[in-house]
């Protein structure tokens, strides 16, 4: 398989749109597609929102994360930015708290339906009960022992074990949805838009493709710069996310064209798909072999990653790198490249 990370018959990245949406207000891409920005309290301090014309108003695509700066900024984009028009409805991406964190508010207050595929609801009704269920009756014995085989130490471990901010920051949950299959043409206004789902950074993420308007809404699939995490869960241990990841860029580049314009959920609006599927290919495929090159003795995931990011992180961006090596480790040993030994409680990963 190519490594190379740009074939030369793809177009480069361009950015034709330069300045994000301000503070309270939509931009048009087209007569049919708006674009807001939803703050987030984090070092990633935004997540791009859209707004699709549908049959007597918008549909909303992501929602932010639930916060009072979040919600004003959607009253105030309603209120001044759509014509006048109502929400029809809110499709969300997948259960990222940043991309359904308002759904349950939106839907609520405006008596609109949910749109998402069946894993993402599930998902989001799983997470919000189960933190909650957790503070009653302590961490599940799979998910410390998962965490312990990492080698993360007591004190993140325990800081892990006590976060409750999916319930922060995911407004309560409809308890009803529409499901979206792969494959479906959503009618949404005058515009058909394919429902392409794909899994590796969350169990069917959902991406909006408009073959008449050239546009991808890609969520956290396809991003310009940034990568989407890619980690091993400790509610499923023994996961390979790397490989459906993979197999996600193939799913993309084959039913998408290149020439779309992609309206990701950060950074900016860009064009040149296939060449950014091929770098982020390319990127974990550096990352493979950069672990391999570390193996010069046995070492956990937590050793691993201190090693490959050479500074040392807070619990949560620490939890992240950790799961993210930790699906890189499964891969190399799905592959066959690496093998490991449980010591203690620990896991110590060599080469084979
Ligand atoms: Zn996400």
């Amino acid at each position: 398989m190519s490594h190379s990370p740009i074939s030369h018959s793809h177009t480069a990245k361009r950015y034709p749109l330069q300045t994000a949406p301000g503070q309270g207000e939509a931009i048009a891409i087209n007569d049919y597609v708006r674009w807001l920005r939803s703050p987030l309290p984090m070092s990633l301090n935004h997540i791009n929102c859209y707004l699709l014309r549908d049959t007597g108003g918008w549909c909303v695509v992501d929602t932010g994360m639930n916060g009072d700066a979040a919600r004003q900024q959607w009253l105030d984009v309603i209120e001044s930015q759509l014509d006048g028009e109502p929400i029809t409805r809110v499709i969300v991406t997948h259960h990222h708290p940043d991309h359904v964190g308002l759904a349950g508010w939106l839907c609520d207050s405006h008596r609109v339906p949910l749109f998402t595929t069946e894993a993402e609801y599930l998902y989001t009704c799983a997470l919000n009960g189960a933190s909650g269920d957790a503070s009653r009756q302590g961490p599940y014995w799979e998910v410390t022992r998962y965490f312990n085989q990492t080698g993360i130490s007591d004190t993140d471990r325990n800081a892990l074990l006590d976060n409750k901010d999916y319930n922060h920051l995911v407004s309560s949950v409809p308890t009803a949805y529409h499901r979206v299959q792969d494959g479906q043409r959503l009618q949404i206004g005058s515009q058909q838009w394919e429902a392409i789902t794909t899994r590796g950074h969350a169990p069917e993420h959902l991406c909006l493709y408009s073959r008449e308007l050239d546009i991808l809404i890609s969520g956290d699939q396809v991003l310009p710069e940034i990568t989407s995490n890619v980690s091993v869960s400790p509610t499923a241990p023994a996961d390979n996310p790397l490989q459906d990841w993979l197999q996600a860029h193939a799913t993309m580049a084959r039913r998408v064209p290149d020439s779309v314009l992609v309206l990701p959920a950060h950074q900016l609006p860009f064009t040149g798909l296939h060449g950014r599927l091929q770098e982020v290919v390319a990127h974990h495929r550096e990352r493979l072999e950069a672990l391999l090159a570390l193996m010069d003795r046995p070492k956990s995931a937590q050793a691993l990653t201190t090693e490959l990011f050479d500074k040392s992180l807070e619990p949560f961006q620490n939890f992240l790198a950790v799961g993210e090596v930790v699906a890189h480790l499964h891969y190399l040993l799905a592959e066959g490249r690496t093998k490991r030994e449980l010591i203690g409680q620990v896991y110590y990963y060599g080469r084979s």
